[in-house]
């Protein structure tokens, strides 16, 4: 199964594709963890995206979509894949469509995670992660059970997003009006457009997804 996961930064994109992960057994491929990798192990494509990055706005088409090429050819993409923060642009969902087509894949949904701008800026101030393992937390929706000890690893480190400040969301919510909604449509006109209501709470997100996704798992 070869999902997209959409939605403006702060959705719960990062923290509903976990769950399918386990859920499916298919892999996650997230085009800012993979960026914030190359920015850790200070390569060229992480030197050219740093400060775009810091900014909020969008890294260049060229550098994600090369970056994305090999990446679904690995094996953990056997079973399938979530895309989750690709495509963002209308180049980018061309250039996924003939990708996939060149490898003979197909997408079977794209899920829409609809979600109030204000709620969003609130999602992503009080986001941090496990630094050891990556699981997502919240300082309002989301504590770990034990506080400042991860659930999933033990781990007592966690970490806080460069672009995740108050004044680098604005930008990020423009880019996505601007540049990344305008995919939809496309999806709508393929018949792949699965919309979810996002303000809810994440289990509840979670069991939306799965109805949504019961015609395309059945077969
Ligand atoms: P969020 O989880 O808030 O949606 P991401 O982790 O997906 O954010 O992305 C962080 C930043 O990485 C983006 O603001 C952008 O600068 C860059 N980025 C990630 N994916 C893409 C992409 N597909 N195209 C262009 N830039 C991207
Ligand atoms: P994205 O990957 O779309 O940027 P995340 O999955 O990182 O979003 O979620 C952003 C923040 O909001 C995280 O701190 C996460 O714990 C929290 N969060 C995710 N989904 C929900 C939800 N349905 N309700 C409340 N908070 C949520
Ligand atoms: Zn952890």
């Amino acid at each position: 199964m070869n999902l997209i996961l959409l939605g403006p930064p702060g959705a719960g994109k990062g923290t509903q594709a976990k769950r399918l992960m386990d859920r499916y057994g298919i892999a996650q491929i997230s085009t800012g963890d993979m960026l914030r990798a190359e920015v850790a192990a200070g390569t060229e494509v992480g030197r050219e995206a740093k400060a775009v990055m810091e900014s909020g706005q969008l890294v260049s088409d060229d550098i994600i979509v090369r970056m994305l090429g090999n990446r679904v050819d690995q094996p953990d993409c056997r079973q399938g894949f979530i895309l989750d923060g690709f495509p963002r642009t209308v180049p980018q969902a061309r250039a996924l469509d003939e990708m996939l087509a060149g490898k003979n894949l197909k997408l079977d949904a794209v899920i829409e995670l609809k979600v109030d701008d204000a709620a969003l800026t609130e999602r992503i101030t009080g986001r941090y992660t496990c630094a050891k393992c990556g699981t997502g937390y919240h300082d309002t929706f989301k504590e770990p059970r034990v506080l400042g000890v991860c659930d999933v690893c033990g781990s007592g480190e966690f970490v806080r997003r460069a672009d995740d400040s108050r004044e680098t969301v604005i930008a990020r919510l423009v880019a996505y009006h601007a540049q990344t909604a305008p995919i939809i449509p496309h999806y709508r006109e393929a018949g792949l457009l699965r919309t979810v209501d996002g303000m809810a709470g994440i289990d509840s997100v979670s069991q939306q997804i799965e109805q949504a996704l019961g015609p395309v798992t059945r077969h």
